[in-house]
């Protein structure tokens, strides 16, 4: 046999390609979605409207209407009653099949007609000679265009005869958690006896989808553990925490205009104490809008300087990056440190300088955005690689930074910082290779943001506020719709906005910022408004995250029903900064979706970054939350990471065990359900 002919594929094959089924064990997972009830006859009788049913008649009429159109009508009778069968498309075989006095079986919804109960369109075979009632639920799988159920059907039931169904797990541990075993549950959930719970099945509680569900978290649970593991092999340069009054930590601590909250000393203890160990560190440091971040970050950036490496610092947007930037300049230059700042707006001749600074290892310190991790940068010995919003990244984008420094399998140390809480399913899911740091404290002396909603049919009070906010020394934030399906428009909107406030209010010094303004102009602007030279900063969401003006008290938000819940925190969290009392005004115009009502709500009743985070996951559900780059929510076929989430911490203790005892297991575990998906958990 020619190798051609070897390879090809049937159009069945590849139709099942398509579906991601390449293998009879693929094919025992590809599971039912839903089931459909043909074990049993419905009398005629018995239906009610909206019943999905199955009934078996001969046929009394059979005929083609003309009104109000073309159709073809008929009506099957049993002992109970007669139902009345309706087709608006149809085929001449259709008609045929459905002969007088000929036994066929109907399925479909029953409603009631004008003549009584009908089926529109049911799915008709004829019963005389036809094969038998089956005795198992049919099952409905997830398919492609071309791919009929019954052809599914087909292969699945042959594969189920085929594949390798053992046990991965061993029987101490299915008992110890109440689990059915493998075989026995696959093969129920192709072909659940008619006994089996349509309610549990449908609602995935069954025992069968229980134990699928915990195979696959226990899956996920053991590659992470993997990942972990292998983290643990590779090297990372030791930086130790100098001592004594000398190091640079201690200078900058000695320099910072305030005291750390106790919240940042813990999460810096924590932080100090991995940079000192030769794996790398990845750490998560997680902690509200306002809370001090960036300078846990800057510490833990002296701490690589101070062992004579190198620290970075990549945020998502110029604008945060810059105020990173100058922050970190402040703080550190006259500590005598050298700050690089790479991003992609710089000349090239600017970058050339900056990047050559960065690989001559003569700043020991570079922020910036993307731009660090472009190919032509090069550290001379990257220690320590930060990266702000590390959910606004992708996976790739992450390892690329931390690629940077790696030089014969040693690699930098890893900190990344967010605003946003990870819920507690996907911490111990997605996120179970991170180490975790929360700061879970504000610095002192921050009064609560007041949140008020108004129909923007009352913005004329809300510029009135504002004018006596401004004469009362105070500055404030307006910040423009986001205009989703153009750039252009949100611009023009940014402009139209500014020139009537302008307008409005008169004697009031007012700047406009938006994302097109050339970066020099845009940092100009920013400038004037932290200077207190500019009253009121009317911006695109350029402002959302990063800007730093403790005077600022007063935010409006134009169309805030545009907004995401955690955009509208983040954007939030930019007043309420200084001891005033600040108030954040949300507009928004009626009528309001059910979801943005419920976000605006929640903005209303609510200033916890926690609790907002966990009502957004319920609002869109954890993929969004993930980002679709990093989700890997496609791992996730069956379990359900809000619902099941005792499952989750099952699967999670068992892997730790299963980890240190049974390796064997672990290895047949994985190969049954990570088959082609190892890679991306690598990351
Ligand atoms: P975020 O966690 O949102 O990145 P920042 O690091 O920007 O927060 O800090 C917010 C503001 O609080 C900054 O002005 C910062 O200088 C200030 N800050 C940080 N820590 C303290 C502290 N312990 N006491 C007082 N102010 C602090
Ligand atoms: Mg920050």
């Amino acid at each position: 046999m020619s190798h051609d002919a070897a390879t090809e594929l049937s159009p069945l094959q590849r139709k099942l390609h398509k579906l991601g089924l390449r293998s009879s064990e693929d094919l025992v997972l590809h599971l039912p979605i839903r089931y459909e009830d043909e074990t049993r006859l419905t009398p005629i009788a018995r239906l009610l409207p909206g019943m999905w049913a199955q009934v078996e008649g001969v046929v009394t009429r059979c005929e083609i209407g003309y009104r109000p159109r073309r159709q073809l009508l008929a009506a099957i009778a049993d002992d109970s009653g007669e139902l009345a069968l309706r087709f608006l498309n149809f085929y001449p075989s259709q008609q045929k099949q459905l002969a007088v006095g000929r036994r066929i079986r109907a399925r479909g919804e029953a409603r009631g007609g004008f003549f009584g109960m009908e089926m529109v369109h049911p799915r008709t075979t004829v019963a005389d000679g036809g094969p038998p009632l089956p005795d198992s639920l049919t099952p409905v799988y997830p398919t492609t265009d071309g791919l009929p159920q019954a052809a599914l059907r087909k292969a699945i039931a042959a594969a189920l005869a085929q594949a390798d169904l053992r046990d991965t797990l061993p029987a101490s541990l299915r008992e110890r958690y109440g689990l059915m075993e493998f075989g026995a549950a696959v093969r129920l959930l192709h072909a659940p006896p008619p006994d089996a719970s349509a309610d549990a099945l449908r609602d995935r509680a069954h025992p069968a989808w229980l134990r699928i569900k915990f195979d696959e978290l226990l899956a996920q649970q053991l590659s992470l553990a993997q990942a972990r593991a292998a983290r643990l092999d590779k090297r990372a340069p030791p930086l130790p925490a100098a001592d004594g009054p000398r190091s640079l930590t201690a200078r900058l601590l000695a320099a910072l205009p305030f005291r750390l909250t106790a919240a940042q000393r813990r999460v810096g203890a924590e932080i100090g104490a991995d940079l000192a160990r030769s794996h790398p560190m990845q750490r998560l440091l997680q902690g509200d809008v306002g809370s001090g971040k960036t300078v846990v970050a800057a510490l833990a950036a002296a701490q690589a300087i101070d062992n004579g490496y190198q620290a970075a610092l990549m945020a998502p947007t110029e604008i945060l990056a810059e105020q990173h930037f100058r922050k970190l300049v402040d703080w550190l230059e006259p500590l005598g440190v050298e700050v690089a700042w790479l991003t992609g707006s710089l000349s090239p001749k600017a970058r050339r300088e900056a990047a050559a600074r960065v690989e001559s290892g003569a700043a020991q310190l570079a922020v910036g955005t993307q731009a660090l991790i472009q190919q032509n940068v090069a550290f001379a010995r990257l220690g320590l690689a930060i990266v702000d919003e590390q959910h606004r990244f992708g996976v790739g984008q992450r390892l690329a930074l931390r690629g940077k420094g790696g030089h014969d399998d040693v690699f930098p140390h890893q900190l990344m910082m967010t605003a946003t809480p990870i819920p507690r399913t996907l911490a111990m899911t997605f996120f179970a290779d991170l180490d975790v740091s929360v700061i879970d404290e504000l610095p002192p002396g921050r009064t609560p943001v007041v949140t008020k909603l108004l129909s923007d049919t009352r913005r004329d009070e809300v510029v009135a506020r504002i004018h006596d906010a401004v004469r009362g020394g105070r500055q404030a934030y307006w910040v423009c719709p986001l205009v989703e399906e153009s750039e252009t428009l949100e611009l023009q909107t940014a402009v139209d906005t500014y020139e009537a406030l302008c307008r409005s209010l008169p004697g009031v010094r007012v700047g406009l910022a938006h994302g097109r303004l050339p970066t020099a102009e845009k940092a100009a602007v920013m400038q004037a408004f932290t200077a207190g030279e500019i009253d009121l900063l009317v911006a695109t969401t350029v402002i959302e995250v990063g800007v730093d003006v403790p005077n600022a008290s007063l935010m409006v938000i134009e169309h805030a029903e545009r907004f995401g819940l955690a955009q509208l925190h983040q954007l939030r969290g930019r007043v309420g900064r200084g001891a005033a009392e600040s108030v954040c005004v949300l507009l928004y115009q009626a009528p309001l979706s059910q979801v943005a009502k419920a976000r605006l709500r929640t903005m209303h009743q609510t200033t916890d970054g926690f609790e907002i985070a966990r009502r957004d996951l319920e609002l869109r559900g954890p993929g969004e939350f993930l980002g679709v780059r990093q989700s890997g929510l496609a791992l996730m076929r069956f379990a359900d990471l809000d619902a099941d989430i005792e499952i989750a911490e099952r699967a999670h203790e068992a892997a730790a065990e299963l980890q240190a005892r049974e390796p064997a297991v672990v290895a047949a575990h994985l190969a049954r359900w990570m088959r082609g998906r190892e890679d991306f958990l690598k990351t």
